[in-house]
């Protein structure tokens, strides 16, 4: 099963940033939308970077609260792994697992086409293992 797939169900608006916002309009974002990362574009939507939660917490453990001033570009994480729709869901969660991180932007002929988060691919899981015990319960009704 490919991304695309995910995507139908998901849609694919994927909420930016570009790289002159500070620090604390993306902290306002992942706020306002009760999301864990925003990927950071250019004004083409070419994704350049992109900045967690995680990175959030490590910016003011590290430099206090000043950073909110500071732009998104000096601390984004770049350059940032993206995926194509054509790719498999376990191609993507297995990168997910040995990078350590849970959110990866798809993209269409460069241009971001969506973002795919570990909750996406465990939702997935999910249903397609409640599927298969299903049918194999029919299956078994059925013998
Ligand atoms: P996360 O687990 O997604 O909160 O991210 C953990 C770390 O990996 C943070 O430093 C993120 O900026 C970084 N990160 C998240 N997603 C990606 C990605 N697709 N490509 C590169 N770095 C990423």
């Amino acid at each position: 099963m490919t991304i695309a797939w995910i995507l139908k169900e998901k849609g694919r608006s994927v909420v930016t940033a570009l790289p002159i916002a500070s620090i604390e309009e993306v902290v306002d974002l992942l706020a306002k939308h009760r999301i864990g990362a925003i990927v950071i574009v250019d004004e083409m939507h070419r994704a350049l970077g992109i900045i967690s939660e995680r990175d959030i917490v490590r910016l003011f453990a590290t430099h206090g609260a000043h950073v909110l001033s500071e732009t998104v570009a000096k601390h984004m994480t770049r350059p940032v792994v993206t995926c194509s729709e054509h790719q498999s869901i376990d191609w993507v969660m297995e990168q997910m697992t040995s990078r350590r991180f849970r959110h990866m932007p798809v993209t269409e002929k460069d241009r971001l086409a969506g973002l795919i988060s570990i909750g996406d691919v465990v939702k997935f899981k999910v249903a397609l293992a409640e599927s298969e015990a299903q049918q194999m319960r029919q299956y078994i009704a059925a013998g």
